[in-house]
């Protein structure tokens, strides 16, 4: 992926204009959300969550990835990152991560959400893998909140982890990170869901950043597949991803791919988001 530097920090009015194609994100996974179950294939997530954003007025901006042509991403199981939306068809206990994002008057959103679906066979494979996503839903929120006070952006990368390495033993993906967004779904600067050396830029009014921690059961090492886009752990381990697009602003951070800001995410760490003025 490339980063264009079109100067990493929005003005007032820029902000505000990120908050329609964040609340379109947020729809198209609700309605991926709505729909998901054993039986429902990649593909059929990937319709539905094209059409809410169209219908929304938006345009997939995954569509605007050369050499892309689906709305969502779709990685199952040992898949991370990346996988490509079709035939396949979801099985009980599947872990399955939906990674989407819609363009509106040029400005964009980007979010992801793990979903673990049933397995009355398998109950303790399905409670892992819950944990799992929970475990990573944790950490992006931890990150989230972190950021709400950050000096510099390599204090989200430090409660990430953070927070991971207190619920046992996971692996955090290092070969991905999150990164600014705005006109472009990426932009600079990359942000780190783990601990770095530098410091990174300055956390101030105006940055906006796709926060996006990956988590697994095993290792952290992925390889890349056969399609060139699928990405899936080394080691075989179960993988999980999480995403919200956040906003630093005059009065504090909004998370624009949530519909409440994040209010319900952050509220047991101490953190009240403010919408954008
Ligand atoms: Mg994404
Ligand atoms: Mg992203």
């Amino acid at each position: 992926m490339s980063f264009r530097r079109p100067g990493i920090y929005k003005t007032p009015d820029e902000l505000r204009l990120m908050v329609r194609p964040g609340v379109l994100t947020a729809e198209a996974l609700d309605a991926v959300a709505a729909i998901i179950r054993p039986g429902v294939t990649t593909g059929e997530l990937d319709a539905v969550a094209e059409r809410t954003i169209r219908a929304g007025g938006g345009v997939p901006n995954f569509m605007l990835v050369p050499g892309y042509r689906h709305t969502i991403c779709a990685s199952v199981n040992d898949e991370v990152v990346h996988g490509i939306p079709g035939g396949r068809v979801l099985q009980p206990g599947d872990v399955v991560s939906v990674d989407c994002g819609a363009e509106v008057d040029g400005w964009n959103g980007d979010s992801a959400r793990t979903f673990v679906l049933d397995d009355p066979d398998r109950p303790d494979l399905v409670a892992e893998r819950r944990r799992l996503s929970e475990v990573t839903e944790e950490a992006l929120w931890h990150g989230i909140a972190a950021l709400a006070g950050a000096r510099h952006l390599n204090e989200v990368g430090d409660a990430v982890e953070g927070h991971v390495e207190s619920r046992g033993e996971f692996g955090i993906v290092e070969d991905y990170t999150g990164h600014g967004i705005g006109r472009s779904m990426h932009e600079d600067p990359p942000v780190f869901n783990y601990r770095v050396k530098g410091r990174g830029p300055a956390v101030r009014d105006g940055l906006v950043v796709a926060v996006e921690p990956m988590v697994t059961l095993g290792g952290a090492d992925t390889v890349t597949r056969d399609d060139d886009w699928t990405v899936a752990t080394v080691d075989g381990s179960d993988a999980a991803h999480w995403e919200h697009s956040v906003a630093v602003h005059q009065g504090g951070i909004w998370v624009t791919t949530a519909h409440d800001g994040g209010a319900s995410g952050l509220a047991a760490l101490g953190v009240r988001p403010v919408p954008i003025a």
